[in-house]
């Protein structure tokens, strides 16, 4: 026992190493990896509940490491939110997916609108709106087709400047949305202060449906009030045929998952897209 804490303290430091290293190697790479053309957005769909049809895409960022392969945004957006690298990663992100999108549809596949991850960061730049307005010019895709995610508690971290903010995107004609609803800890009622569009029910909750009572309880509450406050709603995670079921029948307004399509590379996105509609 008397060595016990020794061999801990001795893990943790090792332990510790490794991740100042793999830290480093982020860190460092990921101030490159922007004009290297390092990062790719994947796609994944998502389909009006009622007629299945598909009705837009999430974008999703992913980092082509030359050494270590493909990294999963949750393993270097909070390092780019920490060192402030998300702000030009993330005028990259609205950029591209816009671009993106009429890409396809010079190619014939119209794809309705796509919909982009925002972090709190990008909030604190007073060119965000601006950001998004050239996307938007530059590419030529219409605002109406362009959603902006944002979470709740980007809002309650800054409610007076963000919803300034949120105006002047939303006077741009873009969407905005609220992801991971229900995570957080803000009520229906004061999140229609600002102007919303639309609700993504967390995957958490989705996870349960249909034979878990609690979730089943928050899923038909959060749809149940969006009718009311005229939310459109988002299912995400949405994995199997039953879950997608449950949630048409109590009126969700889109659904998202695996079910219907992982998220994919633009080069594999044609395909996807292509199946969805004979299915
Ligand atoms: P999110 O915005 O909540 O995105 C949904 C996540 O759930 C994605 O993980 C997606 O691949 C995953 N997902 C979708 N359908 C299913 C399903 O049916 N089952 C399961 N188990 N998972 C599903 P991903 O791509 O790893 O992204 C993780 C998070 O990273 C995102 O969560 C978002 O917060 C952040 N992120 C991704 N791309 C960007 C970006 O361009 N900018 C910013 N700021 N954040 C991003
Ligand atoms: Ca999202
Ligand atoms: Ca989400
Ligand atoms: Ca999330």
């Amino acid at each position: 026992a008397k060595d016990a804490g020794k061999n801990t303290y001795q893990f943790f430091d090792a332990e510790m190493n490794t991740q100042t290293f793999e830290r480093l190697l982020l860190e460092n790479g990921m101030r490159q990896a922007l004009e290297r053309g390092e990062f790719e957005l994947h796609y994944q769909p998502q389909l009006n509940a009622a007629s299945r049809e598909m009705s837009g895409v999430e974008v999703l960022i992913r980092w082509r490491h030359p050494q270590l392969g493909l990294i999963q945004p949750l393993r270097f957006i909070p390092l780019a939110e920490e060192t402030g690298l998300i702000k030009p990663i993330g005028d990259w992100v609205l950029q591209e997916a816009c671009r993106q999108l009429k890409a396809w549809e010079q190619a014939g596949l119209y794809v309705p609108r796509v919909a982009v991850n925002l972090s709190a960061r990008q909030f604190e730049q007073s060119t965000l709106v601006d950001n998004v307005a050239r996307a938007l010019q530059t590419t030529g895709l219409e605002a109406g087709r362009l959603e902006l995610e944002i979470t709740e508690s980007m809002i309650m971290q800054n409610p007076v400047e963000t919803v300034h903010q949120l105006g002047e995107l939303k006077a741009l004609g873009v969407w905005l949305s609220i992801d991971d609803f229900g995570t957080g800890y803000s009520s229906l009622s004061h999140l229609k202060r600002f102007p919303l569009d639309t609700l993504k029910i967390d995957r958490s909750f989705v996870d349960g449906l249909p034979d878990d009572e609690d979730s089943v309880a928050i899923a038909e509450a959060i749809l149940a009030m969006s009718r009311k406050l005229k939310f459109s709603v988002v299912a995400e995670g949405v994995e199997n045929a039953a879950q997608a079921d449950f949630l048409e029948l109590k009126g969700c307004t889109l659904l998202q998952g695996y079910h219907f399509g992982k998220p994919v590379p633009a080069t594999e996105f044609p395909a996807l897209a292509a199946q969805l509609s004979q299915s």
